[in-house]
C-alpha cells in the first residue's frame, strides 16, 4: 500500500489503454490516435491533433518514462530501465524496480518486420506520431529531389515510388490519404513531377483486406486500381536494401519509401512474461473473462489459476478462447471496464463484453467500405467514407483536439492542406 494507504495501481504502456488510468510506466510521453497517424501525415491536420498527453494540468497520472523489462508477480515489482534516447547505453545501469498492488499490462505490439533482411534498417514503419512526422518529411525529401533540374526523369520516377507493404485496412488507409494528397495538394505544388508518382500496395495473401467480404474487397480492389494505384498479391519479399524491393520470382522493384504496415508481432516484455499464451499465431498474454492474467500452469493444490490483481488489455492481450482482433476499438471497451472494475473494488462480479463495432476501411476520394453491414450500396462508397471520417471526432479524447481537428477542416477547405510545412 502506498503512505496513503491508497492502492498502488501500476500500468505498463501509454497507448489507447494507458490514456485511461492512473499511473504510467512507459517510454513515451503522449498516446498517439493511430487511426488519425495516416491522415496527420497527409497534412488534413497538425501532428498535435494525434496524440494526447499522458501528463496534463488536472490529470492525477504519475508518468515513470522507462521501459517494463521484467515482473515479478511474487513480489509485486516491475523491474524497468530509463527510455531517454540519449542514455541508451548505461540505461541498464540504471534500473529500478516498481512496486504496485494491481497492475495492468498493455504494452501493446510492434510492427512485424517477419525476420527478412533489411526491413529494419529501410522501411518506414506508422505506430507512433514520430513515424507519421517521418513520413511527411520523407515525402517532401522526395519530391524536393525529384524536382531539381539534375534529377533525370528516369530517377524521379524511382524517387517517386512509393512501396506500402501490407495490404489490411491500415496499409489501404495510408494509400488512400496517400492518393488524396497526390490528387490534390502535390499536383498543384509539383506539377512537373507529381505525374510521377506511383502507389504499389504488397501483399503476400491472394488479396487484400482479407478481413472483408469477398464483394467488398473486390470492389475497394477495383476502386482503387481504377485510381491508379497499383496491388501486387501473392508478393513474397525476400529482402530489401536501400533502393529495391527483392520479390521472389521478380526483377527488383525500384522504391522511393517503402512503408512497412504488415501486421504485429509481441514486443519482449511479453516474450518472457511467464504467463499462459495461446499455442499458435501472435504471443499475447491471456486472460479470463475478467481480464485477470492466467498463470502459466495448473495450480495442482486447486488455487487460482489468475492474478487476482494483475489485468492485461490492448493488443498485448487476449481472453483466453475468443480471439479478439488487435483493434484500438477492443483496446478502449477493455480498458473502460478495467476502470469501472476498479472503482466498484474487489467484489465485482461482471464479466467483459465486448460490443462487436462495424470495421470501416477509407479506400481514398470519399469513398469507403463497412464490413458487418450486409452488402448492399450502404457498406461501401461516400456514406462509409463519412463513416470513416467523422470517426476522427470520436476517437480523440480532449476538448482542444477536438476544437484542433474543426479549425483544420475549416481551414484546409478554405485555403488548401498545409503541406509544405512540418
Ligand atoms: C496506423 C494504424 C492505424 C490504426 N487504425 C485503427 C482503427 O482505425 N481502428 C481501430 O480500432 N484500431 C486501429 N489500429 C489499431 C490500434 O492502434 C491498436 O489496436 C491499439 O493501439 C492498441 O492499443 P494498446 O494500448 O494495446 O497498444 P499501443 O497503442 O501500441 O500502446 C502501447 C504503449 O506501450 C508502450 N510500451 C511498449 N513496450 C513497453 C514496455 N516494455 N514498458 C512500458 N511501455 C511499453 C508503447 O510505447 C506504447 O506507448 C491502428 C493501428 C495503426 C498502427
Amino acid at each position: 500500500m502506498a503512505k496513503d494507504n491508497l492502492p498502488r495501481v501500476v500500468v505498463i504502456g501509454s497507448g489507447w489503454v494507458g490514456l485511461y488510468s492512473l499511473s504510467v510506466v512507459s517510454p513515451r510521453l503522449t498516446s498517439a490516435y493511430t487511426p488519425l497517424l495516416a491522415s496527420a501525415a497527409c497534412s488534413l491536420f497538425p501532428f498535435s491533433c494525434a496524440e494526447e498527453s499522458i501528463r496534463a494540468k488536472g490529470r492525477r497520472c504519475n508518468l515513470i518514462k522507462a521501459n517494463a523489462i521484467e515482473i515479478d508477480f511474487c513480489s509485486n515489482q516491475i523491474l524497468c530501465e530509463p527510455a531517454f534516447d540519449d542514455h541508451d547505453s548505461n540505461a541498464s545501469d540504471q534500473q529500478f524496480r516498481v512496486a504496485y498492488d494491481r497492475l495492468i499490462i498493455c504494452p501493446g505490439c510492434q510492427t512485424n518486420d517477419f525476420g527478412i533482411p533489411g526491413v529494419v534498417e529501410h522501411a518506414m514503419f506508422m505506430k507512433h506520431v514520430s513515424d507519421a512526422m517521418a513520413l511527411r518529411k520523407k515525402l517532401l525529401d522526395q519530391f524536393e529531389r525529384a524536382s531539381l533540374p539534375c534529377t533525370t526523369r528516369e530517377d524521379a520516377c524511382d524517387m517517386l515510388h512509393i512501396a506500402i507493404v501490407g495490404g489490411g485496412p491500415t496499409g489501404v488507409e495510408i494509400t488512400a490519404e496517400l492518393s488524396d494528397l497526390a490528387r490534390r495538394e502535390l499536383k498543384d505544388l509539383y506539377p512537373d513531377v507529381a505525374p510521377s508518382m506511383r502507389i504499389t500496395i504488397y501483399d503476400v495473401a491472394p488479396h487484400i483486406l482479407g478481413a472483408y467480404d469477398q464483394k467488398l474487397y473486390e470492389y475497394a480492389t477495383e476502386q482503387m486500381l481504377q485510381r491508379g494505384i497499383e496491388i501486387v498479391t501473392n508478393a513474397v519479399i525476400e529482402r530489401v536494401d536501400r533502393t529495391n524491393l527483392y520479390i521472389k520470382g521478380q526483377n527488383p522493384v525500384p522504391y522511393g519509401i517503402l512503408l512497412w504496415v504488415a501486421g504485429n508481432r509481441s514486443i519482449p516484455l511479453v516474450d518472457k512474461l511467464d504467463v499462459k499464451k495461446p499455442e499458435h499465431g501472435l504471443i499475447r498474454i491471456l486472460t479470463d473473462d475478467s481480464l485477470r492474467v492466467k498463470k502459466a500452469s495448473t495450480d495442482v493444490h486447486g488455487h487460482s489459476d489468475v492474478y487476482p490483481d494483475v489485468f492485461a488489455l490492448g493488443d498485448a492481450a487476449d481472453i483466453e478462447g475468443r480471439s479478439l482482433p488487435t483493434t484500438a476499438e477492443v483496446a478502449v471497451q477493455k480498458a473502460k471496464y478495467i476502470v469501472r472494475r476498479l472503482n466498484r473494488g474487489a467484489t465485482a462480479t461482471e464479466n467483459f463484453a465486448y460490443a462487436d463495432k462495424r470495421l470501416v476501411t477509407y479506400i481514398g476520394s470519399h469513398d469507403g467500405i463497412i464490413e458487418g453491414s450486409g452488402l448492399d450500396e450502404a457498406s461501401r462508397g461516400q456514406r462509409a467514407w463519412l463513416d470513416w471520417r467523422s470517426g476522427s471526432f470520436t476517437w480523440t479524447r480532449t476538448w482542444r483536439n477536438w476544437v484542433g481537428l474543426i479549425c483544420a477542416y475549416v481551414l484546409n477547405a478554405l485555403f488548401g492542406r498545409d503541406f509544405m510545412r512540418l
